[in-house]
């Protein structure tokens, strides 16, 4: 190794005295056989959920735990600007409610005798990240860069009005050959820097490599020196992913397809580092049809993007599961029509069928799916479900509900229909069983006839049909009443 870049990483990173090797012996690979999957849900902790992340936690969980494998929790909180508090137990929460399974992660206990592949915040992992940093400069794969942002700018305008790639990279790379004595210099008087890779990579050149959804992808080459660790020694997505992805032995990276533009910097850094790189699978974009037209499901515009809008909405998780199964992979309805008796996990989940470009998302098709889930259920079960929305949504009016919870049965019965072979499809979700029921609880509810007077034959019609129902009528017992309300007033011929 050259002895001035072992004294650059020095003068970096004096604390730092373990080596990558240390690592290695710290988290060696898992004991698994070779065809499990590990992947993991890297969210950062932001408290919004989009719908989009449910889709591809659910691929990631499929995906690890039809191989028998595992699927974890790592938290990106290296943006403290856009943490908010409580963010993670929520993700945690929503995960679980949805049935999606963790078997590790943040905040979730190892196991004993588990190796802990923690910590899972990458605000508790600076340490690792300075490890592996320091030997990229010992290497000289990385150095630092003192470039103001004035001077960043600078760069910037001058690339554009020659009409040039933007970035830090060649001759613009001021930092990348500063004088070893010189940058000693400005490290000992604290001056601001970034730590940068030292990109071999070349302008103009095509990088391939083939993605588990998105098939053979073809990019351009990866040439910039991208910053590696932050002014406050906080790494960039970038160097944590490679670090934390190798270190938790992350077989399959699924993530969103805004990333998809990043493998080459990141098959750059995991060359660099020595690590064999993960496949990587990413996962389109959901959309949504509007106005005949296909665009993106929006945080701003489309409360649906939201996970808590279907636990607002009291959207029952199977139904939202099995939906989402529906457009992760194409022949899961067929599959699922051919084995009524299966269970979800049952299906045979592969990545390769996930569509690769925006994936339609119908919350008609979503009603539909719900209708036929809350079909299946008996009247106790769909009740027990609306009983533990309300305490959580609406705590305040569960008494007026399930004061009496035998009626409370009977009328969702009523509402099924009383053919036991073919159940009535209405229930879509609580909120609207909540808005479907509310007739029959409203206290205060008294019929006035009143503005009806000239309406004489209908109300006494009416008043005749309300004394002779009642609720525990079969459908032969309701009919022949009917009948004979109809005859009494000369609708039926004797
Ligand atoms: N923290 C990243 C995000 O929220 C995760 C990307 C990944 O899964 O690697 O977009």
């Amino acid at each position: 190794m050259n002895s001035d870049y072992i004294k650059l990483a020095q003068a970096l990173f004096p604390e730092v005295t373990l080596s990558p090797e240390d690592l290695e012996r710290r988290y060696p690979p898992r004991n698994l056989p070779p065809t499990s999957e590990v992947t993991r849900l890297g969210p950062s902790p932001t408290g919004f959920i989009h719908l989009g992340n449910l889709y591809s936690a659910l691929a990631n969980e499929r995906l690890a735990h039809s191989t028998g494998g595992v699927f974890f929790l790592r938290v990106e909180d290296t943006d403290l600007k856009r943490q908010t508090p409580g963010a993670v137990e929520a993700i945690i929460n929503s995960l679980r409610y949805f049935k999606i399974n963790l078997d590790q992660g943040a905040l979730i206990a190892p196991k004993p005798g588990q190796i802990d592949y923690g910590p899972y915040f990458q605000s508790q992992r600076k340490d690792i990240y300075h490890v592996l940093a320091k030997n990229l400069v010992e290497r000289g794969l990385a150095y630092p860069c003192f470039c103001s942002e004035e001077k960043l700018e600078e760069i910037r305008a001058k690339q554009t009005e020659q009409k040039l790639n933007t970035g830090y990279y060649g001759a613009f790379a001021a930092c990348r050959e500063m004088d070893l004595d010189k940058v000693l210099e400005k490290i000992a008087s604290s001056q601001p820097r970034v730590l940068r890779l030292r990109s071999k990579g070349q302008s103009g050149l095509t990088f391939f490599f083939s993605d588990q959804i998105m098939g053979q992808v073809e990019l351009p080459e990866n040439f910039k020196d991208i910053v590696l660790l932050k002014s406050d020694g906080i790494p960039t997505y970038h160097f944590a992913h490679a670090v934390d992805d190798h270190l938790m032995r992350t077989t399959t990276v699924v993530r969103g397809v805004e990333w998809l533009s990043s493998v080459p910097v990141h098959r750059e850094l995991f060359n660099f580092l020595n690590f064999n790189p993960p496949k990587y699978a990413h996962t389109a974009q959901l959309m949504k049809l509007d106005g005949g037209s296909k665009r993106k499901l929006s945080k701003r515009e489309d409360p649906e993007s939201s996970l808590d809008y279907y636990r607002q909405e009291g959207y029952h998780p199977k139904a939202t599961r099995v939906y989402l199964m529906t457009i992760l992979n194409s022949n899961f309805e067929d599959w699922r029509n051919e084995n009524p008796s299966l269970n979800l996990e049952d299906f045979p989940f592969e990545l390769s069928k996930m569509g690769n470009s925006g994936i339609l998302f119908d919350i008609q098709k979503l009603n539909d799916v719900s209708r036929n889930v809350f079909g299946d259920f008996t009247a106790e079960q769909i009740a027990n479900f609306f009983r533990d929305w309300l305490d959580e949504f609406y705590s305040q009016q569960t008494k007026t509900y399930f004061e009496d919870e035998q009626r409370l049965i009977q009328i969702i019965r009523l509402n099924q229909g009383l053919m036991e072979n073919r159940k009535r499809k209405d229930i879509v979700c609580a909120s609207q069983l909540k808005e479907l029921l509310s007739f029959y609880f409203d206290q205060s509810f008294i019929p006035v006839f009143e503005p009806l007077k000239n309406f004489k034959r209908a109300v006494d019609i009416l008043k005749d049909y309300l004394q002779s129902m009642g609720q525990t009528n079969d459908s032969v017992s309701w009919f022949d009443n009917l009948k004979s309300i109809g005859q009494r007033y000369n609708y039926f011929p004797k």
